[in-house]
């Protein structure tokens, strides 16, 4: 890279809160989403239902609880979090890095990680229940691979017509939908809670990590966030705060899903274009994974699992068929028209 590239980049990487706050463009359509699952979901809901699910479900209402809850459970004030929830082309979240406390905090959740998490849910707990429809397989094993290399990979948004394909496939299955958006508001609160928890370690540390360790303290730093995380889920399960997120005992096994999704994203990226994950701040899935699997199982989370764990083991029975067809698939040659090799290598700065 340049150095002036290197200056643009710099300058780039926002860290007003004017800048993080307002940054991205929303790719919302409520009256179209309205009219397809009316259309999808004959006799099941009526627009003025929907309209109050919207309202009842929507990030901006979780996001106000999850403070609530923070502040309850760890006597930390978030008055000065706000939430952007626009479409920046990115599948993370993150919350601005402003060590100041006075300095109002920005939480990015994209709408496309939003929308790609929850298509991504209703396509895999589709393709678990009708595993031996083969037509059916077909179907979910190409919608999640469109959501992990159009969406993931390359940021891009669903399209119209790859929504009506998946409203399709589901054909007013209503029972699919429930559980898609049930985990989804558990991951939802597991992300929110995750960012926040940042800046709340960030306010209990009393010393900065030296450049040297910065790396290890990082990894650390996220660990400790998912442990926040993960116990804010867990409690708001077991109705331990003064507002209710209505979270579904069994869902509380969706942060794993989550850890997974991305699994599945960064698998896809390797096996398609052959991308070996750089060094980066986050230790890996795995480790992340049975972390939070020991949390689940300390004694003070008291609650039935059965129904969750049974899910779970649903979950990862398509999680294994997904990563072996794709390999099989592409051995074959067979996913060769749906890669975009150019363009990938130009995203990783291998070629202009
Ligand atoms: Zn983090």
């Amino acid at each position: 890279m340049s150095e002036n590239k290197d200056k643009k980049v710099k300058f780039l990487v926002p860290t007003a809160y004017d800048i993080l706050k307002n940054v991205g463009i929303s790719l919302k359509n409520t009256e179209r989403s309205t009219k397809m699952i009316l259309k999808y979901f004959p006799g099941e809901f009526t627009e003025d239902l929907l309209a109050e699910n919207t309202e009842r479900y929507s990030i901006e209402k979780i996001f106000e609880i999850v403070k609530t809850c923070f502040f309850e459970e760890y006597g930390y004030k978030t008055q000065k979090f706000d939430l952007n929830n626009l479409y920046q082309r990115s599948i993370n979240s993150y919350i601005s890095n402003d060590k100041d406390e006075e300095i109002r905090k920005v939480v990015h959740i994209d709408e496309l990680l939003e929308s790609t998490l929850f298509s991504f849910f209703l396509a895999m707990f589709k393709w678990s229940k009708d595993f031996n429809n083969p037509e059916m397989y077909g179907d979910c094993f190409i919608h999640i691979l469109y959501l992990m290399n159009d969406c993931c990979i390359f940021g891009e948004m669903q399209a119209t017509d790859a929504n009506d394909s998946l409203l399709k496939i589901l054909s007013g299955d209503i029972q699919i939908l429930n559980l898609a958006e049930d985990c989804y508001r558990t991951v939802l609160v597991f992300t929110i809670a995750h960012e926040i928890g940042h800046k709340y370690l960030h306010s209990i540390s009393k010393t900065a990590p030296k450049d040297k360790e910065q790396h290890k303290v990082l990894v650390d730093e996220e660990y400790k966030a998912d442990e926040i995380a993960y116990n804010v889920v867990l409690n708001m399960i077991m109705k331990k705060y003064s507002v209710d997120a209505d979270l579904e005992t069994y869902t509380y096994l969706a942060p794993m899903m989550y850890m997974d999704f991305f699994d599945l994203f960064y698998y896809t990226d390797r096996v398609l274009y052959k991308t070996v994950l750089e060094r980066t701040d986050h230790p890996i899935i795995k480790k992340r994974k049975g972390h939070l699997f020991a949390i689940a199982d300390r004694d003070k989370y008291d609650f039935d699992t059965e129904e969750g764990n049974d899910l779970y083991s649903c979950f990862l029975d398509v999680y294994d068929e997904y990563r072996t067809q794709l390999l099989i698939k592409n051995e074959k040659g067979k996913l060769d028209k749906i890669k975009r090799i150019n363009k990938r290598n130009i995203m990783k700065g291998l070629i202009k």
